[in-house]
């Protein structure tokens, strides 16, 4: 692997290091370690121009120092997701909060969920339209509630009611995805058909995930999306079911996927990598590369992960063209990629 270009961002830290580790290697002797991903719905590199890739780039080094900062000053896994995947549903470029890709009735539907893999605690929120962070959501299903998910309605009450920061739902529409949303529907015009089918549903691009271990040794996974566009109304994807598009368990790894849900939450992706693990014996970048370059192929769907293990061990796998992804370690140097190269 290529070391990757470095924007000349390194979280406030001198930035003379060279040769970094590329993302997808291992690092055994990691005390921490964060890796995110934007969504595997990557523009073809044909149509990615120079500012667009500057910009993804940008922002995804910005993720990994929130998170980073968390981690060095000794905060948690959980915290750490939580600070990098915010950064991302904040900006339009992904699809997650502000910018989400829109349902087939033009409205932003989100999902997200946490999971923190020393506890197994786990909090989620679906179809919710209000909530301008619903990492945040999730993380107060998880700490005050004696759920697991909550969706619609009555996750939005649950927000209120613990003074949640609430927006319009038109603040979480962007141009770009009414252009997009309007191009799926002409397509569809020319063939009614493709709708029956899951493969045929256009990735969002860029839904958001974070994977993070502290210094105390815990995991922690988190995922934050708009889910598939044109989606019906109602429709839930893998981002927060656990085990589907989010996991993390301190015995095996952190996960958060990325791709077309209805095939993960059938692969059982993120828990799938997880067993692996833990019956066959797998390493983590086995174990992942087996249900995304595999298993996953075989089934027809197509997206990616980020994996991280208590050594701090990385694997990034996808099996789309690129994903949105990148890692930081303890010194403070973000590595950012998007294709393979
Ligand atoms: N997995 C998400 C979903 O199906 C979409 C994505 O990752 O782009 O809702």
């Amino acid at each position: 692997m290529k070391p990757l270009i470095l924007l000349g961002i390194s979280c406030g830290l001198s930035f003379m290091s060279v040769n970094p580790l590329a993302a997808d290697e291992p690092n055994k002797a990691a005390t921490f370690a964060l890796a995110i991903h934007g969504g595997a719905g990557v523009p073809s590199k044909k149509e990615m121009t120079p500012e667009k890739e500057t910009a993804y780039r940008a922002k995804l080094a910005e993720a990994l120092c929130a998170g980073h900062a968390v981690l060095a000053a000794n905060g948690t896994s959980a915290d750490a997701v939580i600070a990098a995947i915010k950064i991302m549903e904040d900006s339009p470029l992904f699809n997650a909060g502000k910018g989400a890709a829109l349902n087939s009735d033009g409205v932003a539907e989100l999902d997200a969920a946490i999971m923190d893999g020393a506890t197994r605690k786990a909090g989620a929120v679906a179809a919710v339209k209000r909530i301008k962070n619903p990492i945040e959501l999730a993380r107060l299903v998880m700490k005050k509630t004696p759920h697991v998910l909550l969706i619609g309605d009555g996750a939005e009450a649950f927000a209120r009611q613990q003074s949640v920061k609430m927006m319009s739902p038109e603040y979480f529409i962007t141009e770009d995805r009414k252009k997009q949303l309007e191009k799926i529907k002409q397509e569809e015009k020319a063939k009614p058909q493709s709708s029956l089918d899951p493969a045929s549903h256009v990735l969002g691009i860029g839904t958001v995930g974070a994977v993070a271990l502290d210094k105390h040794g815990n995991l922690a996974a988190g995922t934050s999306t708009g889910g598939l566009a044109n989606k019906m109304p109602g429709r839930v994807g893998d981002s927060p079911l656990i085990g589907a598009g989010t996991y993390a368990n301190n015995a095996t790894c952190a996960i958060s996927a990325t791709g077309q849900g209805e095939f993960f939450i059938r692969s059982v992706v993120a828990y799938d990598i997880a067993a692996l693990m833990e019956y066959k014996k797998l390493s983590l970048a086995a174990a992942a590369d087996a249900v995304v370059k595999k298993k996953l192929v075989e089934f027809g769907g197509e997206g990616g992960v980020i994996a991280l293990n208590r050594q701090g061990n990385i694997a990034m796998p996808y099996n789309t063209e690129g994903m949105y992804r990148g890692s930081i370690r303890e010194d403070g140097q973000p590595q950012v990629l998007i294709y393979e190269k």
